[in-house]
């Protein structure tokens, strides 16, 4: 579903946005922040999405094991290096495969 909107410039929407990314960069899952923010999880997976993080990385990761963490695309455990952060749910590798199949 698409909803167009009017107008242009700094809207609360857009503050609630980049107040979601930065908590979401700080390491908070979507629960946390829409406690923090007093929204719901569907509007954090929103703005999310809007900066730039697709519903598919959105995941809560899964907890590491012996400085592994399994992927929860692939199921592979991976070191986090091959994560494109320590927080990413999904590997580097499968986020390019998303990518790829996203262009075709
Ligand atoms: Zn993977």
């Amino acid at each position: 579903v698409r909803t167009s909107k009017r107008g242009r410039g700094s809207s609360p929407n857009e503050e609630l946005g980049k107040k979601i990314g930065k908590m979401w960069d700080a390491g908070s899952t979507q629960l946390e922040i829409a406690d923090a923010l007093e929204v719901s999880t569907s509007a954090v997976r929103f703005h999310l999405q809007k900066v730039g993080i697709p519903n598919d990385q959105q995941h809560k990761s899964r907890p590491l094991v012996r400085g592994k963490r399994a992927c929860v695309q692939c199921k592979a455990s991976k070191e986090l290096n091959l994560y494109p952060s320590p927080r990413h749910a999904i590997c580097t590798a499968c986020i390019h495969k998303n990518l790829e199949e996203k262009k075709h």
